[in-house]
C-alpha cells in the first residue's frame, strides 16, 4: 500500500476526504440508498392505514404484499415452531422466501437496509464519534450468540415467542405502521434505551455485540454471494476511514490487508452488513460491491476494476 499523500479525514471526522475527492453524493450514495430504503420498509406498509392503497399488511415480523407475497420472519417462525405453535403452510412459505433472499444477498443486509433500530444505532455511533467519546464498555462480540440462544431456549422453555414481546426491531416498526399511541410509546421506549445504551454505555453496543436478530442474520448469510470487496486494495493509504464507520471493524483487515498472505479481497465475513459506507468513505475508491466467487488473491484484479 501507497504511503499515505492525500488529505486524511482524520477519525473524528471519517469520510471528509471522500467528500473532497468525490463530492457530497457520491461519497454518502449507499447512505442515502440504505436510509431510501428502511423509510420505503415502513412505507409500503403506512400507505393501506393512511390512504387505504394496501401494498403491504402485516408488520416486519409477517406481512403480505400486493396481497400474494408472503414474508415472515425466519427467526420467529424457528421461536414459533420451539414454543410449539401451529405455523401455516403461508407463513413457512413466507419464512422460506425470505431465507433464499438472504442467502443471497447476505444475511446481515437485513440489518443494514432493512431494520429501522440500525438508523438508531447509527446516529448514537455518529454522535459519539463527533463528540471524540471513547469506546467504553467493552463486550464480547460472541454475546449476541449467546442472547440468541437465549431466546430460542426461551421460546422452548415457555411455550411463547418472548422475543417478540421486547425485540426492538419490530416493535419500532409497529410503532411506526400502526400510529398508536401504545405501541408506539413502548416503541420509543426501548428505542430510546438502545439509543442511550450505545451512546453512553458502550460503542456499537446493540448491534454489534447484543442483538440477537443480527446475529441470526448474521448466521443465515454465511454463504451469501453479494459481498463488499477490497477490489482497489492497492490504492489503500491507509487513512482508516473505513475502520472508522465500520460496524463491525473486524471484518475489514483481511480483505484489505490480506495479498501478501494470498488472501483475496472479498470480505468474506458473515459479520459484514453489506452497508457500503466503507465504499462512499474510501477517497481512493478500494471497495465496491461484488461477488464473493470473484476473489482473486493477486492484485492483479485491482489494476482491472480500477
Ligand atoms: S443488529 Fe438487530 S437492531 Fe441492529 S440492525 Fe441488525 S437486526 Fe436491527
Ligand atoms: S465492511 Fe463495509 S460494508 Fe461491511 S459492514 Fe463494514 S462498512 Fe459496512
Amino acid at each position: 500500500m501507497s504511503a499515505a499523500n492525500t488529505t486524511h479525514s482524520g477519525l473524528g471526522n471519517p469520510g471528509a476526504s471522500a467528500v473532497a475527492a468525490k463530492g457530497w453524493l457520491a461519497a454518502n450514495k449507499w447512505l442515502l440508498a440504505r436510509r431510501l430504503s428502511q423509510a420505503l420498509v415502513v412505507a409500503v406498509f403506512l400507505t393501506g392505514p393512511l390512504w387505504g392503497v394496501w401494498i403491504a399488511k402485516g408488520n416486519l415480523a409477517s406481512s403480505l404484499t400486493l396481497g400474494v407475497l408472503p414474508l415472515t420472519d425466519p427467526l420467529m417462525v424457528i421461536q414459533a415452531l420451539l414454543a410449539r405453535h401451529v405455523m401455516t403452510a403461508t407463513a413457512l412459505i413466507g419464512a422460506a422466501i425470505v431465507l433464499a433472499a438472504y442467502l443471497v444477498v447476505g444475511g446481515r443486509m437485513y440489518c443494514s437496509w432493512v431494520c429501522p433500530v440500525n438508523a438508531v444505532t447509527d446516529l448514537a455511533q455518529w454522535l459519539r464519534t463527533r463528540l471524540g467519546m471513547d469506546k467504553g464498555l467493552s463486550l464480547n462480540r460472541n454475546t449476541r450468540l449467546w442472547v440468541l440462544g437465549g431466546v430460542l431456549a426461551g421460546s422452548a422453555v415457555t411455550g411463547t415467542i418472548a422475543w417478540e414481546l421486547v425485540n426492538p426491531v419490530t416493535m419500532l416498526h409497529r410503532g411506526l405502521v400502526t400510529g398508536s399511541i401504545l405501541t408506539f410509546g413502548s416503541a420509543a421506549l426501548i428505542t430510546l434505551a438502545v439509543f442511550l445504551f450505545d451512546l453512553g454505555i458502550a460503542s456499537r453496543g446493540w448491534c454489534t455485540h447484543l442483538c440477537p436478530v443480527g446475529a441470526f442474520y448474521g448466521l443465515l448469510g454465511k454463504a451469501a454471494v453479494l459481498r463488499v470487496s477490497a477490489t482497489n486494495r492497492t490504492a489503500c493509504d491507509d487513512c482508516m476511514d473505513c475502520f472508522a464507520v465500520c460496524p463491525e471493524r473486524h471484518v475489514i483487515a483481511p480483505a484489505l490487508r490480506g495479498a501478501a498472505k494470498g488472501v483475496g479481497p472479498v470480505i468474506l465475513s458473515h459479520d459484514c452488513t453489506n452497508c457500503g459506507r466503507c465504499i462512499d468513505v474510501c477517497s481512493k475508491t478500494v471497495f465496491r460491491f461484488d461477488t464473493r466467487f470473484h476473489n482473486v488473491p493477486s492484485d492483479a484484479s485491482s489494476v482491472r476494476v480500477a
